[in-house]
């Protein structure tokens, strides 16, 4: 599954950040009594009266003669159950908390074979999860298409089943549809019988074994562009008439099958594989790997010359090679359960960039990806972490475990151990493991346990240093020497935390990588507090964690950091951005002067490669941000101004010819950053062409459309925030529709702001908008957007999707700056959230106390560091 964004991401989990003992006894699974292998399950929906009918076949093998049979079932009315040839149907009865239907029968059946068969009935959902609708403009008038989305256990709001993934099973899916709508599924049609009503029925091939969270229908006024690929039938399918948005995702698709059926060792194992567009989003996900019949949201599916940038092309590839990943790694070898999700996650994370990396060089994927590694290490170091793998006990609090860390410090962790391991071996290792658990589950020792079989040294130590506990190690350097044309650097480990109760003292074995200027590195395990001598050729600066694929923080001594500010300049990327993100975290958290730190930033080349320029706008973005209703914010942007300007200056506001995609994203994000700086120039300028676009539509390139839309709705008046209503309002595109609500967001007047949070509830804005825009309202004024979501909870709750309310609004308040927000929080947690769901809540509030801490003892440091350089 690919998340919606790293926003949502962060909120994090509902677990204990004290591991409990790792044992299956504790988890809440159906009994293996009777295990399913087979399910042929018919199904006919009513899309106008959101309900459905099905009937299902299942084969079972009981262990043992058994009056009973529980299995998984949710919202779902079981109106006849039989087995086998008997004709007295069975009792049923339901347990609604656990989600559970148990199944009694009249007499016991024998150990051995059966073959149940249920008739039912149950309804199809609001919002994007189970068996739901999706509704929007279609070319002749509104329009409506179903789709399914079962992980982590919705199949059982679908079809009585044992919803847990260990539990595979072979699936043969029909459907009886209106016959000018397609159904869509995980294989092929395997039949199509016209029916005298003027509907369809359609049988789809069955599938191979697999767990039930994968399997997928679809219905729709649909068609499908698609290609022979290697003997694959490869599609996409979307709404009628939006195919020609669909070709870059097709050429994706025919991209990248090629390289993963070379990189895994065994071919993508389906006839056919289609990739599934939905109109809308989820606050939850972006796309969803059902085996065959993978779906994705369009706004990370249809690429439109006319409206979409560089970066949104860059979202779709990796979404799709993201989720086109886990058609092995999830599909074809999946987790027992879900403690081991990061086994897909993390491992479809670092995948997705290492492709990215192959055929897109210039995006400069790996630098990119270091973005999301520093701020993985920022939630790591705070209170309410988790290892990357945790105990879930029960399904129904699996869903929490879809954060960052089991996806952005799973994949950091693999490509740690891809580094130090050699990327040919870590291959091997990954075919092993393929090859010898297909069409099975495993645990993570088993993907440990294949690595070590081609290593020279077990590498499972250091990878349960790395997964069964939380927290980010931070290597020291203690001493630094040179001699003889050779440096001895002494390096101890220990713990980088940001507050008090994420700091208890930790072991890991860390595989540290030193360098100096033209030296091969050296690698060593780096592990306690006592020092670990490393030599390395060449004197001068000498940078630790060189390359940057280590998952931890360096503090470097302050003769060495001197004179790595002195030759920055000349370092490789990877350690420009790493340097830059560990003295940020590092002067946050005090471990650091802000001297240093602003002595760093003047040190950056306005030719920095753009990918560290990025992280820069970031950053400054995010200081700003701290920086909000402060007296030192003045100041702090005009010093800021003076690093992100020179870039801009550089690359211009128009495309030179031939220049490169990340320049044309970094332009998007330093001309925005600029915007947030105040830099007047820069408004005057997107004023202008925001008002030759509305005289000229196409006086603006796709590249420019979210820095221009973005700066002018930030230092919108009203007559402008007028003006971009209207073009919301009269846009003929869905995804150009959703994205001129969200500019209307971002403004920073406060009557504006409280426009935009009534507009967002108002029901105008399409169907999901409606969270984004709250989101983006709370950038600007988190205290504002709180407050109306409270106080308007009524109106708010209806646009947020069940089972992530309360996530929402403490990620909401978790943009807070103030203490004075805490209280708030609590208030609201003790109306609406369960005693035992506060984690987020808990989460939350350590980062409000982060930003006001930083605040209150940081800033006036950087004050002072920032006037001394003005
Ligand atoms: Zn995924």
């Amino acid at each position: 599954m690919a998340l919606a964004c790293a926003w949502f991401a962060a909120a994090g989990v509902a677990f204990a950040a004290s591991a409990a003992p790792r044992t299956a006894a504790n988890r809440v699974i159906l009994p293996d009594t009777v295990a399913p292998v087979a399910y042929r399950i018919d199904i006919t929906p009513d899309a106008a009266a959101l309900a459905f009918t099905g009937t299902v076949e299942i084969d079972i093998v009981a262990r043992a003669a058994t009056r009973t049979v529980t299995l998984n079932s949710l919202d779902l009315v079981i109106e006849r159950a039989t087995a086998d040839a008997l004709a007295t149907p069975a009792a049923v009865g339901y347990d609604v908390r656990r989600q559970r239907a148990t199944l009694t029968f009249a007499h016991p059946l024998a150990a051995g074979r059966h073959t149940l068969r249920l008739a039912y009935r149950g309804r199809i959902a609001d919002s994007p999860s189970g068996f739901f609708h999706l509704d929007y403009r279609g070319e002749h008038g509104d329009a409506r298409a179903l789709y399914t989305k079962f992980e982590n256990s919705d199949a059982r709001r679908f079809v009585p089943c044992w919803d847990e993934p260990a539990r595979k099973a072979v699936f043969t899916l029909a459907t009886t549809v209106p016959a000018a709508q397609m159904p869509v599924s995980n294989m092929p049609v395997a039949a199509t019988e016209t029916l005298a009503d003027g509907r369809k029925h359609v049988r789809f091939a069955p599938t191979p074994p697999m767990s039930t969270y994968l399997l997928f229908l679809a219905v729709g006024d649909f068609e499908r562009v698609h290609r022979d690929v290697g003997g694959v039938d490869v599609g996409v399918v979307v709404r009628r008439g939006q195919a020609p948005a669909a070709a870059y995702a097709l050429d994706t698709l025919a991209t990248v099958l090629p390289y993963y059926n070379d990189y895994f060792g065994t071919p993508y194992p389906l006839p056919k594989l289609d990739i599934v567009g939905g109109p809308g989003g989820s606050q939850r996900y972006a796309a969803m790997e059902n085996w065959g019949a993978i779906f994705v949201f369009e706004q990370s599916l249809l690429v439109d010359p006319r409206i979409s940038s560089e970066r949104d092309r860059q979202d779709v590839f990796t979404v799709l090679t993201h989720e086109v990943a886990h058609q092995w790694f999830g599909n074809l070898v999946t987790m027992a359960w879900w403690d081991d999700l990061w086994l897909n996650e993390g491992f479809a994370t670092w995948i997705e960039t290492k492709v990215a990396a192959h055929f897109h060089p210039d995006w400069y994927p790996w630098l990119d990806s270091l973005s999301w590694l520093q701020w993985t290490m920022t939630v790591d170091a705070r209170r309410g972490t988790h290892p990357v793998v945790t105990p879930i006990d029960d399904v129904l609090a699996a869903d929490g475990a879809f954060d960052t860390i089991t996806y952005g410090k799973g994949a950091a962790v693999i490509r740690m151990i891809e580094a130090y391991v050699g990327a040919q071996a870590f291959r091997d290792g990954v075919r092993r493991y393929i090859d010898a658990h297909r069409y099975g589950n495993t645990v993570s020792d088993d993907f440990w346990r294949a690595l070590d079989a081609v290593l020279p040294q077990p590498i499972l130590p250091l990878a349960h240093d790395f997964t069964l506990q939380a927290g980010v190690p931070l290597v020291s350097e203690l001493s630094l020497r040179c001699a003889n044309g050779h440096s001895v650097v002494g390096l101890a480990q220990g713990r980088f935390a940001v507050d008090a109760e994420a700091g208890g003292a930790r072991m890991w074995r860390v595989p540290v990588t030193v360098a100096t200027p033209d030296a091969q590195p050296a690698t060593a395990i780096v592990r306690g507090q006592r020092a670990t001598p490393v030599t390395t050729a060449g004197c001068g600066p000498l940078v630790i964690n060189a390359g940057h694929t280590g998952y931890y923080r360096v503090r470097y001594g302050d003769g060495n950091f001197a004179a790595i500010v002195a030759r920055y300049a000349a370092l490789a990327p990877e350690d420009q951005l790493g340097i830059l993100g560990d003295t940020f975290a590092l002067a946050y958290n005090g471990n650091m002067a802000m001297g240093p730190l602003v002595a760093l930033l003047r040190a950056v080349p306005a030719d920095v490669n753009p990918a560290v320029a990025s992280y820069l706008t970031y950053q400054m973005k995010a200081l700003d941000s701290l920086y909000t209703g402060l007296p030192g914010q003045a100041a702090f942007r005009a010093y800021a101004r003076t690093v992100m300007a020179p870039v801009l200056a550089r690359i211009g506001w128009d495309a030179a010819p031939g220049e490169g995609d990340a320049i044309a994203t970094l332009r998007s994000e330093v001309i925005e950053t600029l915007a947030a700086l105040d830099d007047a120039t820069v408004v005057a300028e997107a004023r202008r062409r925001f008002d030759a676009f509305r005289a000229q539509p196409a006086t603006l390139p796709a590249s420019l459309r979210e820095p221009v839309f973005s700066t002018v709705a930030m230092h919108a008046d009203a007559a402008t925030w007028d003006a971009m209503h209207a073009l919301a309002r009269a846009a003929g595109n869905d995804v150009e529709r959703r994205d001129y609500y969200v500019y209307l967001a971002q403004a920073r007047d406060a009557g504006l702001a409280d426009r935009a949070l009534a507009l967002a509830v108002s029901g105008e804005p399409p169907t999901g908008t409606a969270p984004q825009m709250l989101r983006r309202v709370a950038d600007q004024h988190p205290d504002r957007a709180f407050a109306f979501v409270v106080l308007r909870w009524d109106q708010v709750a209806p646009h947020l999707e069940p089972g992530s309310r309360e996530r929402f609004v403490a990620r909401l308040a978790s943009q807070g700056r103030d203490l004075a927000m805490i209280p708030k929080l609590e208030a609201y947690a003790r109306d609406h959230v369960p005693a035992g769901a506060r984690q987020d809540v808990t989460k939350a509030e350590a980062a409000i106390r982060y930003a006001a801490d930083i605040r209150r003892t940081r800033l006036p440091e950087l004050d002072r560091a920032v006037a001394e350089v003005r």
